[in-house]
């Protein structure tokens, strides 16, 4: 006699632990379909889909930044799919799904800002950052962490926001002077947060979505959008092409659009906009209307080559540099 074996559903996820391992376990509750997840930085989920093309062992990619999912679908990494739940999803998330050919979906949005730990800041007498420009004075020596943008999401996103905000030139410029502050470059976007945190650095540029998740855990961290202008994520999800297990991924892709299974991010304090208009909107939720938001060109900076540029223009020119 031949034994079915259920196919579990694999999961790529790049938002935190926490929510993945709720997402995981609600939507095997929800449908049965068992689910085995593995978290990883946005950029390295990506590293991860393209050396796995020839013999795709994910099935779904949930949440992360949204430029490298983009990437992905250029890359033919990622299936097309319309999900019936299009129709339900706010205008940006939908401009996700319709700019990658239907190869991703918009999940959640979030702004960058700047974030402190308002007992070192008054511990050292240094004045809240209000501006980027802020994050450069001397006295933030060694006081600064901001993540890696070959692993992170978070950290590319910040690299092209300063890039559309300044121009390339003054915004390389910026990077390099900012250097000189930074004690480390995590691998992974929510790290540097929790640096700040936990005391370890004074401030960091991160999701506005970070500072209610760590304020509530009982840190003195608070969180500002910056006074010249920032840029957002449109965080993703996608089914890699050649998944094994296709028809659990469009059902996984399904149930993640739904209002129930987006709340599940706040459930876990990840304050990010959902996708859904349905899906209700947490008052630690930051209302990107009143932001001074970016015009930010996803087709632009979502693309392979001048990802791969920017990236390897910050290793030479910052990454690899001493300070
Ligand atoms: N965690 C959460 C909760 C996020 O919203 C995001 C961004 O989409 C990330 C992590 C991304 O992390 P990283 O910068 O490590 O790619």
């Amino acid at each position: 006699m031949i034994a079915l074996i259920a196919l579990s559903l694999s999961m790529l996820c790049s938002v935190e632990q926490d929510w993945c391992s709720a997402v995981a376990a609600t939507f095997q509750k929800d449908t049965g379909v068992r689910v085995a997840v593995a978290q990883k930085a946005t950029g390295e989920a990506l590293a991860q889909i393209a050396a796995e093309k020839a013999n795709p062992k994910t099935d779904v990619w949930f949440g992360g930044t949204g430029d490298p999912h983009l990437q992905a679908a250029e890359q033919d990494l990622t299936l097309p799919y319309r999900s019936p739940r299009l129709p339900e999803l706010q205008p940006w998330a939908r401009k996700q799904a319709e700019m990658s050919g239907y190869k991703t979906v918009g999940i959640y949005a979030s702004a960058l800002g700047l974030g402190y730990n308002t007992e070192v800041l008054a511990r050292k007498k240094l004045a809240a950052p209000a501006c980027w420009k802020d994050l450069l004075r001397p006295e933030f020596r060694d006081e600064i962490q901001v993540s890696n943008p070959n692993s992170s999401g978070t950290a590319y996103t910040a690299l092209a926001t300063l890039v559309q905000l300044m121009g390339e030139e003054p915004a390389f410029a910026y990077m390099r002077e900012l250097h000189k502050n930074v004690s480390a470059y995590p691998q992974s976007g929510p790290a540097p947060m929790k640096a700040v945190a936990r005391g370890e650095a004074a401030a960091t540029v991160t999701f506005l979505h970070a500072g209610p998740r760590e304020a509530q855990a009982g840190f003195p961290v608070k969180m500002t959008p910056p006074c010249e202008g920032t840029g957002y994520e449109v965080g993703s999800m996608s089914i890699v092409k050649g998944a094994r297990n296709v028809d659990d991924a469009k059902k996984f892709v399904d149930w993640a659009l739904s209002p129930a299974a987006q709340k599940l991010g706040a459930d876990t304090k990840q304050y990010q906009l959902p996708s859904n208009r349905a899906t209700p909107v947490h008052p630690s939720m930051a209302d990107l209307s009143k932001l001074k938001l970016i015009d930010y060109d996803f087709a632009r900076y979502g693309s392979a080559a001048e990802r791969r540029r920017l990236i390897g223009r910050w290793d030479r020119e910052i990454g690899s540099q001493p300070r």
